[in-house]
């Protein structure tokens, strides 16, 4: 059963998936990947009856080289509802899609060891799950991503990734539309372009840059060392990336991973492809993705107020990654 009940004070949607809490978790008492549960790894090859049937994958022979199918334990799914009869509180249909993406064949195998063309290979594959999404109904955001450790959410250790099609508009998604559509109103600008603009002149939080990305910390970030990756031109949403622009976005994508990576052993992050919702206005948008790392945790002042206390300063979060 999945349930999606909005919060009466905030506005915020909150999924009930009571299905989840079956689900197997992969990761004993440690951050380190588990070595001996190949044999039971869902998502080895050989395994693939563990899972639901394949809806999208890229072949090398007769091998998967990168494995699409449904969530096992979705967070939303297309059926089951359960209402709850409560006509005070507003409550809708956990719809949606929720897929896994096996990015490797290879149970050990870590992301900043994929090589190039496999990244190329693999952000086509999200453009391909991006259009499929987009073409049906009821699917309002599609939110692509990965925990990548067990303190970023990830239960089975074999790196894959999670892409989710919703039927709402979640409060961060309808916050960025404000204030992209507030700036255009006031400048004719997009905000994002501007904010590229912005930090390359002033220099202090860009890490790195190529001839099509930028990757910097955000002003006020939220969390301590997160990283923005931004595409220079105005691309709305990721299917509009062009080939050249693909390969850049493996190149500064990998380096960051690396550069986050060196930030604690075994450190645990999240990346996040923030995409175009289907209701923004065409072209609006400017797409980007977020990583996360898992350093320290929510404590009561952000539990009491939403208002986040971040002890590393974004300018010198930049200066560190652009040392690695
Ligand atoms: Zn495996
Ligand atoms: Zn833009």
């Amino acid at each position: 059963m999945s349930q999606m009940r909005k919060d009466i004070f905030s506005g915020e949607w909150v999924i009930f998936a009571s299905n989840r809490k079956d689900k197997p978790y992969s990761y004993k008492h440690s951050n380190k990947i588990e070595e001996n549960d190949k044999n039971i790894c869902p998502f080895c090859p050989k395994n693939e009856n563990l899972t639901p049937p394949t809806v999208y994958e890229i072949k090398n022979g007769d091998n998967w080289e990168i494995r699409v199918f449904e969530n096992m334990y979705p967070a939303i799914s297309p059926t089951d509802y359960e209402s709850d009869n409560d006509n005070f509180y507003e409550s809708i249909y956990g719809y949606g899609i929720h897929e896994i993406v096996v990015d490797t064949p290879e149970h050990t195998m870590d992301m900043s060891n994929f090589s190039n063309e496999r990244f190329v290979k693999l952000f086509k594959v999200f453009i391909e799950r991006i259009k499929f999404m987009r073409s049906q109904n009821n699917i309002e955001y599609i939110q692509i991503f990965k925990n990548n450790g067990p303190l970023a959410g990830a239960s089975i250790s074999h790196s894959h990734w999670q892409i989710m099609g919703i039927s709402i508009l979640a409060k961060e998604q309808e916050r960025m539309l404000e204030a992209f559509k507030e700036h255009k109103n006031k400048t004719q600008r997009c905000i994002m372009c501007d904010i590229v603009k912005h930090e390359i002149e002033v220099k202090k939080r860009i890490i790195s840059q190529n001839d099509f990305f930028v990757s910097l910390v955000p002003y006020a970030s939220r969390q301590s060392f997160e990283v923005w990756i931004i595409p220079k031109r105005h691309v709305s949403t990721m299917p509009l990336l062009n080939q050249n622009e693909l390969e850049a976005l493996v190149s500064i994508f990998r380096d960051m991973i690396k550069r986050v990576q060196s930030l604690r052993d075994g450190i645990s992050f999240n990346v996040c492809f923030q995409e175009e919702a289907k209701s923004f206005p065409n072209g609006l948008f400017h797409w980007y993705i977020k990583i996360l790392p898992r350093i320290g945790t929510l404590a009561g002042f952000e539990q009491g107020t939403r208002c986040f206390i971040n002890p590393v300063i974004p300018e010198f979060a930049a200066e560190f990654y652009r040392k690695k």
